[in-house]
């Protein structure tokens, strides 16, 4: 992923009105840390025939060079109310579906957590075929009903208790379709930061997936399990992303993947 976000073409810009992000770095050429402006403090942003551009904020005008400039970034964060994670986020969804602000096993929003092969309960060092705890006879994925969701193979349920489930299928079709997404960072952390129609956000690690001794893609992609069972090849449903976008689809379930509870 890019360092930041939102990367903007400063040449022929001319003005440009500011809502809802946090912070605006302004990367400068030569310089190793962008300075940080809390974007509440902008009020708008000036180029002077191409040349010079300012930032005016309530307390000052921040000049510079255009010719300086390396690149300027909308940060979004997402923070807690308090270190006693996990949260219940309300996005404003239709169904009233509260999502996590954390992964099971993360300290935080930003944090990756843990790897889970779809219905496990625990981590492991190696994910594989060979040690997936559920195959029948036949070596073959044991069927034990279309969602797991409440039941004992729900790692949300089992390790967080009360209201918390992993999610459904349906519920992650639901973020994809009411929510926002763009590449996003925290704390140094790349993954995907989900807006909801009500303004509010969650932040999805790209923690990558475990399978073997290795993880893969981190910080490049999430994968994250849904309850849900495909009924025709036994494979498990979750949310993928990239830099390409979000998805969901289905896939192999003795991957270690993250899992990001949900209150129904
Ligand atoms: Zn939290």
């Amino acid at each position: 992923m890019k360092r930041n976000i939102l990367l903007l073409v400063l040449l022929g810009l001319t003005c440009v009105f500011l809502y809802s992000q946090d912070f605006i770095l302004l990367y400068k050429q030569n310089l190793e840390l962008p300075i940080s402006i809390p974007l509440e403090d902008v009020e708008y942003i000036l180029h002077d025939n191409d040349t010079v551009q300012s930032i005016v904020t309530k307390t000052g005008t921040i000049e510079t060079p255009v010719s300086e400039i390396d690149s300027l970034a909308f940060v979004f964060i997402v923070s807690c109310p308090d270190d006693n994670h996990p949260h219940l986020i309300d996005l404003g969804l239709p169904s009233g579906t509260k999502w996590a602000c954390s992964n099971i096993g993360a300290d935080g929003p930003d944090g990756f957590g843990n790897y889970y092969s779809w219905g496990e309960t625990e981590v492991k060092s190696h994910y594989a075929w060979d040690n997936y705890a559920y195959l029948d006879e036949n070596d073959a994925y044991l069927h034990f009903g279309e969602d797991i969701a409440g039941t004992d193979f729900d790692v949300a349920h089992v390790l967080w208790g009360g209201a918390w489930r992993m999610p459904t299928v349906d519920q992650i079709k639901e973020l994809i379709v009411h929510c926002k997404h763009r590449q996003s960072s925290q704390n140094g952390v790349d993954g995907l930061l989900v807006t909801g129609p009500n303004g509010e956000r969650i932040f999805l690690a790209a923690a990558g997936f475990s399978r073997d001794d290795n993880i893969g893609g981190k910080s490049s992609c999430g994968n994250y399990w849904s309850s849900t069972v495909h009924i025709l090849n036994n494979d498990a449903f979750g949310l993928y992303f990239d830099s390409r976008g979000w998805y969901w689809g289905y896939s192999n379930r003795f991957d270690g993947r993250s899992v990001r509870p949900v209150c129904p």
